[in-house]
């Protein structure tokens, strides 16, 4: 299984997920009901006020399909769940949670991002961002220069 590469001393912070789709996928994010989704690259702003490692884990076991036996919490989790998703790399972004809508932002105004409608990933938000997974119209090259560092990556 593969682990995240995160300091002992960060436990808390916000993050970014980025996550490629292989292939069109129906996604049943929970309440939010069924949204079709096109192939390409997905970013998840998220955060976490303790344990951080062991939450990004947790994502990557999903993503995996190693663990099945996860119970399947957050809208991103859905997405992860899907066979088309894996995850192509994490960055931590801010060892401050409260920075997780700047981030979200950030991935949603890169050139080429769409937000999914219904407000996906912000059940928690208070910034009343229009939601925290995005559609990124490329891999997230360029994005990292502005996160802290990168916490894992897929190859
Ligand atoms: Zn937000």
């Amino acid at each position: 299984m593969p682990d995240v590469n995160v300091q002992e001393d960060i436990q808390r912070g916000a993050y970014l997920l980025v996550i490629r789709l292989s292939r069109t996928a129906l996604v049943r994010f929970g309440a939010k009901g069924l949204h079709r989704l096109e192939p390409g690259y997905y970013a998840y702003a998220g955060r976490a006020s303790r344990s951080l490692p062991g939450r990004l884990n947790r994502y990557l076991a999903i993503a995996g399909g190693t663990d099945r036996s996860f119970k399947l919490r957050w809208h991103v989790d859905y997405l992860l769940a899907h066979r088309y998703a894996s995850i192509t790399s994490i960055w931590l972004a801010d060892t401050n949670p409260d920075g997780e809508c700047a981030v979200a932002r950030r991935a949603a105004n890169l050139v080429g991002s769409t937000t999914l409608p219904g407000r996906i990933g912000a059940s928690d938000c208070k910034e009343g961002c229009p939601g925290h997974l995005v559609r990124l119209g490329r891999d997230l090259a360029g994005f990292g220069e502005s996160c802290l560092f990168m916490a894992y990556t897929l190859d």
